[in-house]
């Protein structure tokens, strides 16, 4: 009698998980299809990703989720990364050991990546189909021209070396504090809402594979959180902490996030956030500038220290960097940007000197 009841207790679990199985990978698909089709919809009218996500709903979500993170002083996105990996190993494993059936796995893998897909957009990926920056902030875009170009790079030149200050440590806090600072004296132009700022940076779990990669940071939107690669240079830190923080402001672009941080921290009362964020943009317009006639007269006026701070940045990540994981780690961000709406890829990142120097004709405009 007993053992009836059991099997009839046993069927009725297999029906209802069979149910639950089936009706959850129904909701996960059907809401990735939503998300889907919402980012198509954005694609073709940024103007109302910007007014309905990126200023309105994105905010509220993102300071809900700093609010929580901020109880923790380890990294949560981290943690929940790890979890994902492990539920993925463990579910290999019972296929392996035939433990799990491969439909029933497959299932579970439709469940997983559906959710990641809608949650991630959800929580940050809308904002990669917002209006560009020189929507945002009314710049006209600036004509390419050679001669415009290496204006900008002496100009540049001039600030750096105006602007150099020897930093060998920091004050994370003060450096914090600073930034924080610099988007608010910038909001209005930015119009942003600084109240998002409002949290601590967390490290990176794993700082040395990810200085293997040459990653200093990256945005965790699950949980809005800030991480900074504890191998960042003390005159790295100021630059690639604003930078972050553009990502948490809702920017998903590397240029523009890259403008953003530079903006805020080379305009800033502290020299040293100054120099750092001049020392970064230096990178990028050497790199646009070095195959154009003239770049040797300009950059043999970079003053010593300042270039001794350029190699030392640069020797520092490549003392860091595996070739292999550097390389893996530069095609799937690629990959990654790419599938976002992001259509130049990793070579988005120096699209930052178009942005200045539509920064500098704004500026010139309005004298
Ligand atoms: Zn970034």
């Amino acid at each position: 009698m007993i053992c009836c009841i059991q099997c009839v207790f046993l069927s009725m679990i297999k029906k209802m998980s069979g149910k639950y199985y089936k009706s959850s990978v129904a909701i996960s698909l059907y809401l990735a299809l939503t998300v889907f089709i919402l980012t198509r919809i954005g694609k073709y009218c940024p103007g109302c990703v910007e007014n309905i996500y990126a200023s309105a709903l994105y905010p509220k979500l993102a300071q809900a989720l700093a609010w929580f993170s901020n109880y923790f002083r380890f990294s949560i996105d981290d943690v929940l990364y790890a979890g994902l990996i492990i539920f993925l190993v463990l579910n290999l494993l019972l296929v392996m050991f035939r433990r799990l059936r491969f439909k029933r796995f497959l299932g579970r893998m439709v469940v997983l990546v559906a959710t990641v897909y809608w949650v991630f957009n959800v929580l940050w990926g809308f904002n990669y189909y917002r209006q560009d920056i020189n929507a945002r902030l009314n710049m006209k875009s600036a004509k390419a021209d050679v001669n415009e170009l290496m204006e900008a790079f002496e100009w540049l030149v001039h600030k750096i070396n105006a602007s150099y200050t020897p930093i060998y440590a920091i004050n994370k806090s003060d450096v914090l504090e600073h930034v924080q600072q610099g988007y608010q004296k910038q909001a209005s132009f930015l119009k942003i809402d600084i109240a998002i700022l409002r949290s601590r940076p967390k490290s990176i779990s794993l700082s040395q594979l990810f200085g293997a990669a040459t990653i200093s940071g990256y945005y965790g939107p699950f949980f809005s959180e800030i991480h900074l690669n504890n191998y960042v240079l003390p005159l790295e830190y100021p630059q690639v902490l604003a930078h972050e923080m553009a990502h948490k402001l809702g920017v998903t672009s590397e240029a523009e996030a890259n403008f953003y941080a530079w903006l805020v921290c080379s305009e800033s009362d502290d020299k040293c956030l100054a120099y750092s964020a001049n020392l970064y943009l230096l990178q990028y317009f050497v790199y646009e500038c070095y195959k154009h006639e003239g770049f040797r007269e300009v950059a043999k006026n970079i003053r010593y220290e300042v270039r001794h701070d350029f190699y030392k940045s640069h020797y520092h990540w490549m003392a860091l960097m595996n070739r292999n994981v550097e390389l893996v780690a530069t095609k799937v961000n690629d990959a990654y940007l790419k599938s976002n709406n992001v259509e130049a890829g990793i070579d988005d990142y120096e699209g930052v000197v178009k942005h200045v120097m539509d920064y500098l004709l704004l500026e010139q405009e309005s004298q």
